[in-house]
């Protein structure tokens, strides 16, 4: 079957068409106007999505070479995120599922964020049941995977997503934004060990990322004030210090999980997964008798080629979305 899917639940328009379970096209639209105002504006994302929609739908059949005669299903991003992003991306799944008269799928982010591992490239894919670590700009959870549409989320954070943590300390270092790319090279060029930084407490499995951002935050001003030339001397250290204290939170919990549960078998998924820090620290536990699954970078980040493979495994149930279907910001996984 071909899956035309969508994604627009925060700053990237992004579609794409899927031959099965490989990816024919996978068209993303990045939106650079949020950089001046360092984070994402909802109003201004939701106006870019409508700009950005049609051309991105376009350029992703055009590359799949596909005729949209040729689809068999739509699926489209119901949520969790933002709603105005969402509207966008979900009414205009439904005006194309009901102009071709093919079925409609609802696919939820995170869960997709999960289930990219079964995009086929050619790699080994994980088993059930494995743990994911969902790690991005809105989220950073625990998930114990059943199943491709049945997952328990185990653990998560009780305030900042761990992509807050990044984005959020470059602001306080005065990087561009989304800071975690960044943080990421300037950290390979530094000393983890230069600085220290407290682990956050948090109950079980969950963890908490606000605490650590003032901490960042209060040692940036005290530095400063003896030395004003502290961030530029010294930025490279910095964060790498930072990059290796949030490392040592996420697995600090996902040690936890895998002595919990049982399971040795982890996938990694979100923005943050692109950190080569952390897929660093993954693949060292392989030394630990765990199996470890690290997506392709493409697929770290908002994409609608992780939207199309969720659609798949639901359309291979016939498991499909009704026209009244409303996108939520929030839906429990
Ligand atoms: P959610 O999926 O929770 O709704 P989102 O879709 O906005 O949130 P993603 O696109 O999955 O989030 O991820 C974006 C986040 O990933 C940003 O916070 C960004 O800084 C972070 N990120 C991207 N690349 C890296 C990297 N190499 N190192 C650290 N963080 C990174
Ligand atoms: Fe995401």
């Amino acid at each position: 079957c071909f899956i035309l899917a969508i994604e627009s639940s925060c700053d990237d328009t992004s579609c794409a068409v899927l031959k099965n379970n490989q990816v024919l096209s996978n068209v993303i639209a990045g939106q650079k106007i949020h950089e001046q105002y360092g984070g994402v504006v909802p109003e201004l994302a939701s106006r870019a999505h409508q700009s950005n929609i049609i051309p991105v739908v376009h350029a992703a059949l055009a590359q799949a070479n596909i005729d949209k005669k040729q689809l068999s299903a739509i699926a489209f991003t119901r949520g969790p995120g933002l709603m105005g992003s969402l509207l966008v991306g979900g009414s205009f799944a439904k005006s194309l599922s009901l102009a071709l008269d093919i079925p409609l799928i609802e696919v939820h982010h995170m869960q997709a964020h999960i289930l990219a591992h079964f995009i086929d490239h050619g790699q080994e894919m994980p088993e059930f049941p494995f743990l994911g670590l969902t790690i991005s700009g809105g989220h950073t959870q625990i998930v114990k995977v059943n199943d491709y549409h049945d997952m328990e989320v185990i653990g998560s954070t009780m305030d900042d997503a761990v992509g807050e943590a990044f984005d959020k300390s470059g602001k306080i270092l005065g990087l561009g934004y989304p800071a975690g790319p960044i943080i990421d090279s300037l950290a390979r060029k530094g000393n983890h060990d230069a600085f220290k930084f407290p682990i956050p407490k948090a109950p079980d499995l969950d963890y908490s990322f606000s605490g650590f951002k003032t901490s960042v935050l209060y040692f940036v001003q005290k530095q400063t004030q003896k030395d004003p030339d502290f961030i530029q001397n010294n930025l490279e250290d910095i964060c790498a210090s930072i990059q290796y204290t949030i490392i040592e939170i996420l697995f600090q919990k996902l040690n936890k999980a895998v002595k919990q549960t049982g399971i040795k078998s982890v996938a990694i998924g979100g923005g943050v997964s692109a950190n080569s820090g952390v897929r660093e620290r993954l693949l060292s536990k392989q030394e630990k008798g765990w199996k470890v699954f690290i997506p392709p970078f493409e697929y770290t980040t908002d994409n609608a080629a992780m939207i199309g493979i969720s659609g798949y495994y639901k359309y291979l149930q016939d498991d499909f979305s009704s026209l009244d279907i409303i996108t939520q910001a929030r839906i429990p996984m």
